[in-house]
């Protein structure tokens, strides 16, 4: 890697579109995985099996793990990409930076339980996810902390001072019904028009008044210090890497792996005793209620012949840009190499042969997922886990809680 770093020309090497994964390889991924099962055998649609799990990402390869080492059953994970992991996938890219090919997944929790169980296949590198907002031709602290306030008033400040002065610019909302509610509550509409309006307006092509006041919810706002994007307890990354740990988990006599199946191309022809879905809902019953909303992004890979590029690993872009963040994950995996890559993240519309990315959280798409949940509900041996078929803009160790609580479930019913 080395030698191809130093043949590079210092500034800017390489610019490539989205993330273009070469397929994984039995050789890659310890003998688990067929490769990529299209190209294995194109006609093989006639797959039989105890347990098919639709989806290798963390739903997916939770319940395959635990079904496999607990209950002896024999699973097969299928998912339509060329890789295991889900959108918590990461690789080595052509300059040889290790990135997260689908957005930045900085790992964080408060469940003992959770980090219990995944230390099972990986040790972790704790890390502080740090980010900057780069709003009106300069960069802020962010999220709004003690120092932004001092940013703001360009001298040094208090807590109490600034507890005092957001009592001041807060709109005093009891209980906030959407995102625009929740900031104006918290900090104001200076604060909110600065960090929060466009921003949200380009992620989700809707005004915050129209989301979930969980969605800019999620961003906490302090009166101290601590810069920290996120508040959990438990942060970091895997220290050898997510696809590594996903390898570990999936590594097990009893699972084997498909990739590059999609589900819809055997459906017909397969059998299996138990189902484990995790895609999207919607999709799964053929879209019968209408397509439900996602959210889908466009990643652009900026490769620069310096150790380090960005202030901080991820810098949110509130104002007009096209984009809402650009990330440097190197700043959080400690990779030593002396090229870097940042990725630049572009909201875009969801439709054929995009990813969804995110489900939308806001009334009118809840009521049309409940259409769904209630056929789901009285669907016989298929259970739907995780963010697309419970249709929640969940975090990882959510999901991994969701699909530890289904294979509970599961031991009780003893399924199929
Ligand atoms: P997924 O990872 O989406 O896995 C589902 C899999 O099912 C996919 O691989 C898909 O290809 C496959 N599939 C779907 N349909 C079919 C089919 N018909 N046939 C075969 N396969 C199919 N969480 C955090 O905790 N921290 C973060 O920093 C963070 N950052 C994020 C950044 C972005 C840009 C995104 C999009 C999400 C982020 N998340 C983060 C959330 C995290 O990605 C999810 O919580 C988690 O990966 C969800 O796991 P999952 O298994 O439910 O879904
Ligand atoms: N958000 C914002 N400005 C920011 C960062 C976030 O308005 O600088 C809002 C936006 O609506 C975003 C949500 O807060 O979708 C959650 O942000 P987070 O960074 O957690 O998003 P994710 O990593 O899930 O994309």
């Amino acid at each position: 890697m080395r030698d191809a770093a130093q043949r590079m020309p210092r500034g800017r090497l390489r610019e490539s579109p989205g993330w273009c994964a070469p397929p994984l390889t039995s050789a890659t991924h310890g003998g688990i995985l067929l490769g990529h099962g299209a190209t294995k055998n194109p006609s093989d649609r006639t797959l039989k099996c105890d347990v098919l799990i639709v989806g290798a990402g963390f739903a997916g390869a939770v319940l395959a793990e635990r079904i496999a080492s607990q209950m002896g059953r024999r699973c097969t994970v299928v998912d339509r990409r060329d890789h295991i992991g889900g959108n918590a996938f990461d690789r080595y890219d052509g300059a040889g930076v290790l990135i997260h090919p689908c957005g930045p997944h900085y790992f964080h929790t408060n469940s003992d339980r959770i980090v219990e169980y995944l230390s099972q296949f990986t040790d972790w590198r704790p890390v502080e996810f740090r980010v900057l907002s780069y709003a009106g031709g300069r960069y802020w602290q962010f999220p709004i902390n003690l120092n932004t306030f001092e940013q703001i008033l360009g001298r040094p400040s208090t807590p109490g001072e600034m507890e005092a002065t957001l009592a001041r610019w807060r709109i005093p909302i009891e209980n906030p019904k959407n995102s625009e509610e929740m900031i104006l509550s918290q900090v104001g509409p200076r604060l909110y028009e600065m960090f929060f309006k466009k921003y949200t307006r380009k992620q989700w092509r809707r005004d915050p008044s129209e989301l979930d006041p969980a969605v800019c919810g999620r961003i906490p706002v302090r009166t101290t210090r601590d810069d920290r994007y996120l508040s959990d307890r438990f942060q970091a990354l895997p220290r050898d890497g997510y696809a590594t740990m996903f390898r570990r988990m999936l590594d097990h006599p009893l699972i084997e792996v498909r990739t590059g199946v999609d589900f819809r191309d055997i459906r017909s022809a397969a059998k299996w005793n138990h189902l484990i879905y995790t895609g999207p809902i919607d999709e799964y019953y053929g879209h019968v209620f209408g397509p439900l909303p996602y959210r889908t992004l466009r990643f652009e890979n900026e490769t620069l012949a310096e150790e380090f590029h960005l202030p901080a690993m991820q810098v949110n872009y509130p104002g007009d840009e096209p984009f809402t963040r650009v990330v440097e994950i190197k700043r959080a995996t400690g990779q030593k190499i002396p090229v870097t890559t940042i990725v630049r993240e572009f909201p875009e519309d969801y439709g054929p042969g995009k990813e969804p990315y995110y489900p939308v959280p806001a009334s009118d798409a809840r009521a049309q997922y409940l259409r769904y949940a209630d056929l789901a509900a009285r669907e016989p041996g298929v259970s739907f886990v995780g963010r697309l078929a419970a249709y929640r803009y969940c975090n990882m160790d959510q999901v991994v809680g969701m699909a530890l609580a289904e294979f509970d479930g599961l031991k009780e019913r003893k399924p199929g």
